[in-house]
C-alpha cells in the first residue's frame, strides 16, 4: 500500500481535532439534565511520541487506531473518543448519574489499555495517563472543562498514578509555578539576581583560598526566594544557561575586589548539568575570563554528583573540554547521588565537596563519621582536594581537620555575604578565634 493511499485510509478520528471535540461538548453540556453530570477523561498516552520517532507517523498513528478502538468498544455506546492532540484522546462521557461513575470509567480506560498493543510486529503497551473532569449544567464551558482534564492529567503524571480528577486546589500551584517562571525570566533579563559569596577555609594554611557563588533573588512582591526553588525552574523552563553566565558575570565582576585584599584566591561558581549541553559553553567561559582578565585556574565549576555521574558521553567530552581550558572542576554534594568508582576515576575532576548531611551529624552519628572518613580516604587516593559543606561549629571543624580533610565552608566560617560584605570579611581575616 503506497504512503498515500494508507494515509487516506485512516480513520477521520485519527486526525487531531480538539475543535470538533469541544464543539461536540458544547452540544452534550447543552442538553445535559440538571441531575446528570458530563466525564472528560483525557487520555495521555506518551507511548506514540517514541513510536513516531522509532517507527514513523504512521505506526503512532496506528496505535492511537489501536487505542480508540479498545476505547469505544469498553466505553458506553454512547460515549464518544475524540484525538486532541498528537498523542493525547478525549473520551467524552455523555451521561453520567454522579462524579463516582467517571472514577469507574477511568479504571475502564486504564485496565482496557493495560495491555500489549501490536504495530508491524513490534509489541507496546500504551501506559497511559488520565485525566478526569466533570461538567454539568452549571460548569458548562467546554473549553475550561477541557483544561481541567489537562491539570489533572499532569497531576496523574506528577504524581505518578495512572489517573487523577481535577481539584480548583491544583491550579493554585500551576499558576504560580507559571508566575514564577515569568517573573524569574524577567529578574534574569534585567539583571536583578544578586550573587552571595561564601568563603572558604584551607584547614591547613588557616588562608581564605576561595569564595563559592550562590545566586540571590529578592522578589518584588514575594521577598526572597531560595536557588533550591528557582534554579529548578530555570533548568526546566530552558532559561538556565543565561542564569549561570550572569551569576558568572557578576562574580567575575565583583571578584577583582576581593582578590585585592586576599591574593591566590579562587572563585567557584555552581553550573546547572543543563549548562553542560551548550556547546559552546567552554568558548563562552574562556571569553568571560578573558573579558575580566581571571586566569581559567582561578575559576573552579562546581557540579553536583548526580550530574557528573551521569553515563552521558556528551557530560564527560563538555568536562574533558572545560578542563582542558584549565578551569578547574569540583562535584558538589558528594555522597548523595550513585557515583561509579570507575567513572569517578576517569572523570577529569579536582575537588569532591562532601554534603552537608554527613558533615553536619558527624559529630553526633558514628555511621556518618564513618561516611565522611572513607570520602576522605576515597578523595585523597584519587589525588582530589576535600572539601566539607556546612560546618557549623568548632568541634565539627576540628575533627574534619584530625581526619585530614583540606578545606571547609559553612556558617561557622561565615554565612554567604554580599559582594560588600565578602570584602570587609576577606580584609579582616585574621583566622578563627582559639
Ligand atoms: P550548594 O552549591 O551545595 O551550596 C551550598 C548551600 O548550603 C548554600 O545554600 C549555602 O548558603 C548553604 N550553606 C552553606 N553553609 C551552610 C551551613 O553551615 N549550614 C547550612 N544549613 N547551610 C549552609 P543556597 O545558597 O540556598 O544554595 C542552595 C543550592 O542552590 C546550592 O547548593 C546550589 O546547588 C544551588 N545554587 C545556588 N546558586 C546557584 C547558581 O548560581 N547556579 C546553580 N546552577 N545552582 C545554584
Ligand atoms: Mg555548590
Ligand atoms: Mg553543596
Amino acid at each position: 500500500m503506497s504512503e498515500e493511499s494508507s494515509a487516506a485510509a485512516l480513520p477521520a478520528f485519527l486526525l487531531p481535532d480538539h475543535l470538533d471535540f469541544l464543539a461536540e461538548l458544547a452540544a452534550v453540556l447543552g442538553s445535559v439534565s440538571s441531575d446528570s453530570k458530563v466525564g472528560v477523561a483525557l487520555v495521555s498516552l506518551d507511548c506514540v511520541a517514541r513510536i513516531d520517532g522509532m517507527m514513523g507517523y504512521r505506526a503512532g498513528d496506528s496505535l492511537c487506531a489501536q487505542v480508540a478502538g479498545m476505547l469505544s468498544q469498553s466505553l458506553k455506546p454512547e460515549d464518544r473518543i475524540f484525538r486532541v492532540g498528537r498523542n493525547e484522546m478525549v473520551c467524552l462521557l455523555s451521561s453520567l448519574p454522579s462524579e463516582a461513575h467517571a472514577v469507574l470509567a477511568a479504571h475502564k480506560i486504564l485496565h482496557t489499555l493495560d495491555t500489549s498493543l501490536c504495530i508491524d510486529g513490534a509489541y507496546f503497551y500504551a501506559t497511559p495517563f488520565v485525566g478526569i473532569a466533570i461538567g454539568s449544567k452549571e460548569n458548562g464551558d467546554a473549553d475550561a472543562i477541557l483544561r481541567q482534564a489537562n491539570v489533572a492529567m499532569h497531576e496523574a503524571k506528577r504524581r505518578m498514578d495512572r489517573f487523577a480528577i481535577y481539584e480548583a486546589i491544583l491550579d493554585a500551584p500551576r499558576l504560580m509555578q507559571f508566575q514564577l517562571q515569568t517573573d524569574l525570566r524577567n529578574a534574569i533579563a534585567e539583571n536583578a539576581l544578586d550573587v552571595y559569596f561564601q568563603p572558604k577555609l584551607d584547614l591547613r594554611s588557616g588562608l581564605i583560598s576561595g569564595v563559592e557563588t550562590l545566586a540571590r533573588w529578592e522578589h518584588s512582591s514575594k521577598g526572597a526566594i531560595s536557588p533550591v526553588r528557582f534554579i529548578p525552574v530555570a533548568e526546566s523552563s530552558g532559561f538556565i544557561s543565561d542564569l549561570t553566565m550572569r551569576v558568572l558575570n557578576s562574580a567575575l565582576c565583583h571578584f577583582d575586589a576581593m582578590q585585592a585584599v586576599s591574593a591566590h584566591l579562587h572563585l567557584a561558581v555552581n553550573l546547572s548539568p543543563k549548562d553542560l549541553q551548550e556547546r559552546h559553553l567552554p568558548e563562552v567561559i574562556q571569553q568571560m575570563l578573558g573579558i575580566w582578565n581571571v586566569p581559567a585556574n582561578s575559576l573552579t565549576l562546581e557540579l553536583t554528583e548526580t550530574a557528573v555521574m551521569e553515563d552521558d558521553a556528551m557530560y564527560g567530552k563538555s568536562l574533558e573540554r572545560l578542563k582542558e581550558t584549565g578551569i578547574r572542576i569540583s562535584i558538589d554534594d558528594f555522597g548523595t547521588g550513585y557515583s561509579s568508582m570507575s567513572r569517578l576515576r576517569d572523570l577529569p575532576i579536582d575537588e569532591l565537596k562532601l554534603d552537608m548531611s554527613f558533615v553536619k551529624n558527624m559529630r553526633t552519628s558514628f555511621s556518618d563519621e564513618k561516611i565522611v572518613r572513607s570520602m576522605i580516604a576515597l578523595a585523597h587516593d584519587l589525588e582530589l582536594l576535600v572539601v566539607a559543606e556546612g560546618v557549623e561549629d568548632q568541634a565539627t571543624l576540628q575533627h574534619l581537620k584530625e581526619l585530614g580533610c583540606d578545606l571547609v565552608q559553612g556558617y561557622h566560617v561565615s554565612k554567604p555575604l554580599d559582594s560588600e560584605g565578602i570584602v570587609d570579611f576577606l580584609a579582616g581575616w585574621k583566622g578563627l578565634p582559639g
